[in-house]
């Protein structure tokens, strides 16, 4: 009973901000993707904010019960960051997977996405096994926590340029900081990093924060770390769900260059159990690995995660050549990281 309770509201909360786009609103008018798909993730253009929402509440529709969809904030721009849950939210064991909070390697949002439906494909169907241990099994008190877009306001600039925002404070903003880049240009926007406000939303995190010198020192595209650790909206957000749960694992997905990043100076047990996870995850993808941490800028969530909560956690870089990578690299992407989520929950088992 709690949980249809549960479901009803969350899927409240994702009508209205659904309901807040005049496009996406005459398309949950009439019916939303469920039993008989496609999804609008099974596209060639770029997959936007509001296919995204849609999906996800298309997801919860189709698996209640299953998967519940919520918002874990609004952005300065009014958009809302999805956040699915699968499984059991008292679980023991909590797994993140994150996509997009790199404005310009939105193709990892849609990465997340055929993921996350592979895997309730496989759920549902009830025989799914890996490496000779049963999904249900696998799934044993965990739950799974999919962030497939964790910087929407940031993606709609780089995929559709500023005037796709919905507010005139978000455009002034962003207009403010192209004077301080010295940008504006159509490419310049299409290389968009940050969220709306300039700020590097990876560059947020209390990892060796104060240590970072950002390149740019001002509002910018990319790499500008903030005022203060979290001073972002999203950042909070993710900050905040990662304390309320006993996380085990995360996986954050960047673009690109097809390596593995795991190391954050962490010793002891915690050095063990975030190499075997790094090495489970690069035998399955193929990408390797790199350890080489301080040519690296600090104070992503990974680097977070490891060094102030102890959660073995991967920066998983995909694709490769200049993002927003062509649609031509999603299927090979989404190839060789079909047994990722798989072998994340076999790490734990
Ligand atoms: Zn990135």
């Amino acid at each position: 009973m709690k949980k249809i309770v549960l479901l009803t509201a969350v899927l409240g909360v994702m009508f209205c901000f659904a309901g807040a786009c005049p496009a996406a609103a005459a398309t949950a008018a009439v019916k939303l993707p469920g039993n008989s798909g496609p999804w609008r993730v099974d596209t060639q253009q770029p997959y936007l904010y509001e296919d995204v929402v849609l999906d996800c509440l298309g997801l919860a529709e189709r698996y209640p019960g299953i998967i519940a969809a919520d918002s874990l904030c609004t952005t300065f721009d009014g958009r809302q960051v999805p956040h699915l849950l699968i499984g059991d939210v008292k679980a023991a064991k909590h797994v993140l997977i994150m996509g997009a909070i790199h404005a310009r390697e939105y193709m990892t949002s849609q990465l997340v996405m055929k993921q996350t439906i592979a895997f309730l494909e496989a759920l549902e169907s009830g025989t799914a096994s890996y490496k000779g241990v049963s999904l249900a099994e696998l799934m044993q008190d965990t739950a799974i926590h999919v962030l497939p877009l964790a910087n929407p306001d940031g993606v709609t600039i780089s995929q559709l340029g500023p005037q796709a925002l919905h507010t005139e404070a978000a455009r002034r903003k962003v207009n403010e900081i192209a004077a301080l880049d010295g940008g504006g240009s159509a490419q310049y926007y299409l290389r968009w990093k940050a969220n709306a406000e300039g700020v590097d939303l990876n560059r947020q995190f209390d990892g060796r924060w104060a240590e970072y010198k950002d390149p740019a020192g001002h509002p910018s595209s990319d790499h500008y770390k903030g005022t203060s650790p979290l001073c972002t909206t999203e950042a909070a957000a993710f900050a905040e769900l990662t304390l309320r749960y006993p996380f085990k694992r995360t996986i954050s997905y960047h673009e690109q260059g097809g390596v593995i990043y795991w190391y954050f100076g962490q010793q002891g047990s915690l050095l063990d159990e975030t190499k075997a996870f790094a090495d489970a995850i690069s035998a399955v993808t193929g990408y390797p690995e790199d350890a080489n941490y301080q040519k690296l800028d600090p104070a992503g969530y990974k680097d977070w995660a490891i060094e102030k909560l102890g959660i073995p956690s991967l920066t998983v870089e995909v694709g490769s050549g200049t993002c927003p990578l062509p649609a031509s690299q999603l299927p090979d992407m989404i190839l060789r990281n079909k047994d990722v989520w798989m072998e994340t929950l076999f790490s734990l088992h």
